[in-house]
C-alpha cells in the first residue's frame, strides 16, 4: 500500500442482535439505535460491493420491529384515510376516536383551512419551488410572519417549512463558538438535534430542575453567550416550563432564553398565544418558536424575537436558507388557523373543558397521570411491552392512542399520551376513559 493511502476504518455494528442481548423491552432501546464501533487500523481498503454488504448487514440486524409485529403488539405507521376529527377512519374502513393527535383546537379538517389552501394553491400554485432566502418568498409569507409576530408580542418572525426545522437552524445558528446551549433533559429531539450542530459547548439539565440550571450557568464564564432552550409545553408530560425561575436565572446570569411553543400555541396565554403570555414575561422571553403542525391544523413553524437576532437568522440559519419555503396551502391553513384561533375563544374554552373533565376521571379511576397542566395527559405504564399492549387493546376497542417509550422517555418513564381535542364531546372522553380503565386494570398498570 502507497505511504499515503489512507487507512481504511471499517464500520462494525455492535452486535445489537446478538443472542447476549437482553430481550425485550431493554433490547428495544439500544435496537433503536444503531449503534456503531470503529474497527481501527484496518490493513486493507475495501470495495464498494464489500462496503455495501456491510451496511445492509448492519440494517439486517436491526429486526426489533419485525420482532413487535410478530408479538402482534406493533403501534406505528398505523395508515388513517380520514381528517384528524375526533373519530377518524382507518385505512381498513375501521372507525376509532382519536386521541393521540396534535390538533388541540380541531382545526386541520375545518372547512374554512381547506378552501383558505384550495384557493392559495389555485392562486399560487403547489409549492414555491425554492428557499425563503432565494425565489420562494410570497406576499402570504410576509403576511403571515407580520401577524405571528404581533400574536406573540415581538418584533418580527420568519417561517420555515417545519418545526423541526426551526429549531435545527435556530438553535445550530444562535449557539455559536464559546458559547453554551442549556438544554432541559425532556426538551424535543429537534432541538438536541440543533445544538449538536451548534458550536457551543452543550450543557443539560433533569427536567425542570432549576437548582442543578443554575449550578451548570454559574460554571460558565460570565462573559460568554448562553442560550437556556426549553419546551413550553412539553410533548409528551404535558407540564408547562417554569418560566419565572428561567427569567430569574436569565438575568442573574447574564443568559437568554428560547420557548419551544410548539404545544403552547393555540391552548395557554392570552388568545392562546402561548407559555410567556401565559406568564406574563413576552418581554423577557427572548425567542419564540412554533410550530403549525399541531393547533394551527397545517405544516410548517416559525422563530419570533427582536429584530436584530431575526435578521442575523434569516441570513446564516441554514434549514431556512437551504430549504425550499412553506407551501401556499400551507401557509394559508396557517393564517387562516391563526384568524380562528383569535377570533374564537370559544374552542380553547371547550378544549379546556374536555381536557380539564379527562384530567379528573383518569386521576379518580387510579391512572398515573404525572404533572400534567395541559390537554396531553400522560398516562404512565413504565413498562414498554405493557404500554405496546394497551395501546392494542385500545385500538381494537376503537380508541387510537400513541404509546411513548425510550429512547424518548427512560423506560420507567414509559407512557400512554393521550391528547384532548377542541372537536371532542364529554361524552367521548368518557368512552375513552372507561375503556382504559378496564385495559389498564386488565394489565395490573393500575387497581
Ligand atoms: N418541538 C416540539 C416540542 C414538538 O413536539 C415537535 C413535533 N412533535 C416539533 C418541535 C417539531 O415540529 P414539526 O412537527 O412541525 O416539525
Amino acid at each position: 500500500m502507497p505511504k499515503s493511502a489512507p487507512t481504511c476504518d471499517v464500520l462494525k455494528p455492535i452486535a445489537m442482535a446478538s443472542p447476549s442481548l437482553p430481550r425485550l423491552p431493554a433490547r428495544w432501546q439500544v435496537a433503536n439505535k444503531i449503534k456503531f464501533v470503529y474497527l481501527q487500523r484496518c490493513t486493507t481498503l475495501l470495495n464498494l460491493s464489500q462496503m455495501k454488504k456491510i451496511l445492509n448487514e448492519i440494517c439486517a440486524k436491526y429486526t426489533v420491529p419485525q420482532e413487535v409485529k410478530a408479538l402482534g403488539i406493533y403501534p406505528y405507521y398505523r395508515p388513517i384515510s380520514s381528517g384528524q376529527d375526533p373519530v377518524v377512519t382507518m385505512a381498513d374502513g375501521k372507525k376509532v376516536l382519536m386521541f393521540g393527535s396534535n390538533s388541540y383546537l380541531g382545526l386541520s379538517d375545518d372547512p374554512r383551512l381547506k378552501e383558505a389552501a384550495i384557493a392559495a394553491i389555485r392562486k399560487y400554485g403547489t409549492s414555491c419551488s425554492g428557499s425563503r432566502f432565494l425565489n420562494g418568498t410570497l406576499d402570504i409569507h410576509e403576511e403571515l410572519e407580520a401577524k405571528l409576530a404581533k400574536f406573540v408580542g415581538k418584533d418580527e418572525a420568519v417561517t420555515y417549512s417545519t418545526g423541526f426545522q426551526v429549531n435545527l437552524g435556530v438553535v445550530s445558528c444562535l449557539g455559536v463558538k464559546g458559547g453554551y446551549v442549556f438544554l432541559d433533559a425532556l426538551d424535543h429531539a429537534c432541538i438536541i438535534d440543533g445544538s449538536r450542530l451548534s458550536f457551543s459547548e452543550v450543557r443539560k439539565f433533569p427536567h425542570n430542575d432549576m437548582a442543578v440550571l443554575e449550578k451548570k450557568l454559574a460554571l460558565t464564564p460570565p462573559d460568554a453567550l448562553k442560550l437556556i432552550v426549553v419546551d413550553g409545553v412539553y410533548s409528551m408530560e404535558g407540564d408547562i416550563a417554569p418560566l419565572p425561575q428561567i427569567v430569574e436565572l436569565c438575568k442573574k446570569y447574564n443568559a437568554s432564553v428560547m420557548v419551544d411553543d410548539a404545544h403552547g400555541l393555540g391552548v395557554i396565554g392570552e388568545n392562546g398565544s402561548g407559555t410567556a403570555s401565559h406568564y406574563g414575561l413576552t418581554a423577557d422571553t427572548d425567542l419564540i418558536m412554533g410550530t403549525f403542525s399541531k393547533s394551527f391544523g397545517s405544516l410548517g413553524g416559525f422563530i419570533a424575537g427582536d429584530k436584530e437576532v431575526l435578521n442575523y437568522l434569516k441570513h446564516n440559519s441554514r434549514s431556512l436558507i437551504f430549504s425550499a419555503s412553506m407551501t401556499p396551502a400551507a401557509v394559508a391553513a396557517a393564517s387562516t388557523a391563526l384568524d380562528i384561533m383569535i377570533n374564537e375563544p370559544e374552542r380553547r374554552e371547550h378544549l379546556w373543558k374536555v381536557t380539564r373533565h379527562a384530567q379528573k376521571a383518569f386521576k379518580d379511576n387510579g391512572f398515573d397521570t404525572g404533572h400534567t397542566q395541559s390537554p396531553i395527559i400522560p398516562l404512565f405504564v413504565r413498562d414498554t411491552i405493557k404500554a405496546m399492549k394497551i395501546v392494542r387493546m385500545a385500538y381494537e376497542q376503537g380508541v387510537f392512542i400513541t404509546p411513548v417509550i425510550a429512547p424518548a422517555v427512560p423506560e420507567s418513564d414509559v407512557l400512554i399520551r393521550f391528547a384532548l381535542m377542541a372537536t371532542h364531546t364529554i361524552e367521548q372522553v368518557d368512552e375513552a376513559v372507561e375503556k382504559l380503565t378496564k385495559i389498564f386494570k386488565e394489565l395490573g398498570v393500575i387497581e
